[in-house]
């Protein structure tokens, strides 16, 4: 169907064995003034800062963190909507620094971006349907029919009524039109969804709908995909493996029941006490973190976590502890972890 597949300058045939996605050491610095106004010092707000991590076809990975953890700068750097400071992106084998502008728009169609704000994400001049046949007519991938037809069918597939079709986004609730996005970032057929905080727009109710139908859809596509949030308890709903966040770095990465049943960070247990158990009578002791997350432009030493942690120990704001593996195979960066103080 795509009319430009055959002079497609970016391979993205199937490279057996190679992860779809792969993220070497990753940092993303800003300059930015500390304090004292325009003459203030400038000083490294490392909001990424060497982060690595692979995603294997059909995989769904889950990035979670505070506010200011990193990971919706991860998003963007990934997109490439900005530039790493230092690291290697590689999408299909193929780094993603190394490529000209037109082949970066070849690959964009294959790696879509669903963002948080429905609403904002939407232009609020034009009819659902325009919206979503519009990034098959930017890249001439069939005829203007056959493009409407196929939006059409697809939006049908994620239970939007043929009356939505011809309406501008403020005439829909939070939930279509968060579908309405999905749509416009699935037309493409994409190999990799990046997902940034997709329901926290949404009511609860809506979350659980639109989590349910990201699911269906990842099955019956085939997707790649990451999913951001700052809430564990949804991740547990979509993901299969999740790295856990805090101030730019990754302090612990495991299969999804793993972390849940063992989290071997003291930050992933503080986040892990907050969610609530269904079972009636069944508690968990709730751990509450000590104080406010540090400025991330004046890093504590050592450990980044220990001016918060409820297990510190004195030799943890000395040496930064490095993310390495337990027997069992999940990644954790936490001396007492491994049993190194
Ligand atoms: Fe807490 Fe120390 Fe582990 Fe850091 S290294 S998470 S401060 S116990």
């Amino acid at each position: 169907m795509n009319k430009q597949e055959g002079s497609s300058v970016v391979s993205l045939r199937n490279q057996n064995g190679l992860p779809l996605l792969e993220v070497t050491d990753l940092h993303k610095y800003f300059r930015v003034r500390s304090s004292g106004g325009l003459f203030g010092k400038k000083n490294n707000l490392k909001a990424v800062d060497g982060v690595s991590f692979s995603v294997s076809r059909g995989e769904t990975l889950g990035i979670v963190g505070e506010s200011g953890s990193g990971k919706s700068t991860i998003a963007r750097l990934l997109l490439k909507i900005d530039n790493p400071t230092s690291g290697v992106i590689k999408f299909n084998g193929r780094k993603l620094s190394g490529l000209l502008p037109v082949e970066l728009r070849k690959l964009r169609q294959h790696m879509q971006y669903v963002f948080q704000d429905p609403l904002g994400a939407l232009d609020p001049r034009m009819k659902i349907i325009d919206q979503v046949t519009e990034p098959l007519i930017i890249h001439n991938i069939a005829s203007k029919s056959e493009c409407h037809d196929k939006a059409a069918e697809l939006l049908r597939s994620i239970d939007l009524k043929d009356h939505t079709f011809y309406r501008y986004p403020h005439e829909l609730s939070g939930g279509q039109r968060q579908r309405v996005v999905l749509a416009r970032a699935l037309i493409m057929e994409p190999q990799l969804l990046v997902c940034d905080e997709p329901t926290s727009a949404l009511d609860v109710s809506i979350q659980a709908q639109v989590i349910n139908l990201l699911a269906r859809l990842r099955e019956r596509m085939g997707l790649t995909m990451i999913f951001i949030s700052h809430d564990l308890n949804i991740v547990r709903h979509i993901c299969e493996r999740v790295s856990v966040m805090y101030l730019g770095k990754v302090v612990e990465q495991a299969q999804i029941d793993l972390l849940f049943n063992s989290p071997a960070h003291p930050y992933t247990q503080a986040l892990l006490s907050a969610i609530p158990i269904p079972e009636p009578g069944l508690n968990r002791q709730r751990i509450f973190l000590k104080s406010d997350p540090p400025s991330p432009i004046d890093l504590p030493s050592g450990c980044r976590f220990h001016t918060r942690c409820h297990r510190a120990k004195p030799g943890c704001a000395e040496r930064i502890p490095e993310l390495k593996s337990l027997k069992n195979g999940q990644l954790v960066a936490c001396h007492l972890a491994h049993g190194e103080i």
